[in-house]
């Protein structure tokens, strides 16, 4: 059992930044069985984006310019953009699982900033340490581990669910592919310098023609287009990518012609634990604010949490939280041993999404009026919650996973 303490977000504001305090780690939020250097990293993360998020939530969600690139840029110095990238190349050396505590943790102040490094952790530099060759490890990891934002581009206005339907078009010639097509819906795609993106050598081939690219933000015919305007993680950016005979060099081919399709498959399955922590981190943040709202609140002469209702409410609220988290923990451990967890990581975002978006809006109600405005943080939660539902597959697409697994099929 850990006995060191972590500092915990406490949902207080005073003049816009968050105060911290200690609380023993396995109070409440900490699963007993975190080690020491778990709780570290949770505690760096937490104090950092403290110091650095706290303060500039509210900036950053009115898109103020310059604002979450500068966060971005401090996350990069702490090295939140390498988390497992190996040392020899600049990054932290750690476990996924490690790059899921901060994703967590981030995402406890800020879903954007979680999902910043949950793509360029869990989906880039994920695919590239898989797939990628010496040469492209060489070239690209030291730049993910320092300042290069990753994104991950395999949506099309066409094709979401049906990703494998993609129509962008690469065609080989001479040394470099020539690629048509557009994207959407591309997270970090203001940002990104590196895009790991997946198109066709053969629509009739279905996913048999589909292969991965890894294409810098200044190859010739490569652009970004219309930032989406949207509902939660307004300080991610969200965007269109056109690609107007982009041209591509044959060795930035990552994995191999044709097999982009495992690529996209193998990684998103990663890349739903992320989310799963994403989503804990949402619902522990709106948490924690309620809970410590009900101390402060006062009606019928006494304190909200003196009402019976209100504590079973916040309650319940822990315990959902408690039993997603616990599942995010254990799909990232399965990952980490190396053994199956295509079904526990499709469980995992599934129900911590629903969780994030149920603790989210209780929080609200308990807020009560305050609680619908965006003067107090927690509609924003509520906000961010949403999308945990839809991006890198939506609950029905777990669903129609975990039911696949579940009755037998491969
Ligand atoms: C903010 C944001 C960020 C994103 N970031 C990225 C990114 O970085 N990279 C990227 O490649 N994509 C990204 N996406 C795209 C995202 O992954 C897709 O939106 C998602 O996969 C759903 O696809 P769709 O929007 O086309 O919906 P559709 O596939 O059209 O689905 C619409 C509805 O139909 C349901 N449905 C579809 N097929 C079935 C079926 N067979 N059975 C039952 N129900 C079904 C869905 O569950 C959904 O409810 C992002 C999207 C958003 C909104």
């Amino acid at each position: 059992m850990a006995t060191a303490t972590a500092s915990i977000l406490l949902p207080k504001t005073k003049g816009g930044a968050f105060l911290i305090e200690e609380r023993l780690p396995n109070e409440v939020f900490t699963p007993e069985d975190l080690t020491p250097e778990h709780l570290a990293i949770a505690r760096t993360v937490d104090e950092f984006w403290a110091k650095e998020v706290g303060p500039n939530v509210e900036a950053i969600q009115h898109h103020e310019p310059g604002v979450a690139m500068a966060c971005l840029r401090k996350a990069a110095e702490l090295g939140l953009t390498g988390i497992t990238i190996p040392e020899q190349y600049g990054g932290g050396g750690a476990k996924f699982f490690e790059a899921i505590l901060a994703v967590e943790e981030l995402s406890r102040v800020d879903a954007s900033a979680g999902v910043v490094v949950d793509v360029q952790n869990t989906l880039v530099n994920n695919a590239l340490l898989r797939y990628g060759n010496a040469e492209q490890q060489k070239r690209y990891l030291p730049k993910m581990a320092a300042d290069t934002v990753g994104a991950y581009a395999l949506s099309e206005a066409g094709s979401g669910s049906d990703a494998f339907a993609l129509q962008t078009r690469a065609v080989l010639k001479g040394s470099d592919y020539v690629i048509n097509g557009r994207k959407l819906w591309i997270t970090n795609g203001k940002e990104a310098g590196l895009f790991i993106l997946f198109a066709t050598l053969d629509p009739t081939a279905g996913y048999k023609g589909i292969t991965a690219f890894l294409i810098e933000k200044d190859f010739p015919g490569f652009g970004v287009g219309k930032k989406e305007d949207k509902l939660g993680i307004r300080a991610s950016s969200t965007c269109e990518l056109i690609l107007e005979d982009c041209r591509v060099p044959q060795e930035n081919v990552l994995g191999e012609p044709g097999k982009g399709y495992k690529i996209a498959i193998e990684t998103l399955n990663e890349g739903r634990i992320g989310i799963g922590a994403q989503m804990i981190g949402v619902a522990r943040g709106a948490w924690e604010f309620a809970a410590k709202y009900t101390q402060e609140r006062k009606q019928f002469g006494k304190s909200l949490s003196d009402f019976q209702g209100i504590q079973f409410q916040i309650a319940q609220m822990a315990t959902e939280i408690e039993a997603a988290r616990l599942m995010v923990y254990n799909a990232a451990r399965m990952k980490d041993a190396g053994v199956n967890f295509v079904k526990e990581a499709a469980m995992t975002k599934l129900f911590a999404s629903q969780v994030a978006e149920r603790v989210t809006s209780l929080a609200i109600e308990i807020y009560g009026g305050y609680g619908f405005t965006k003067d107090y943080p927690v509609e924003k939660y509520w906000r961010d919650a949403k999308i945990g539902k839809i991006y890198e597959g939506t609950s029905n697409m777990q669903l129609a996973t975990i039911a696949k697994l579940v009755l037998g099929g491969k």
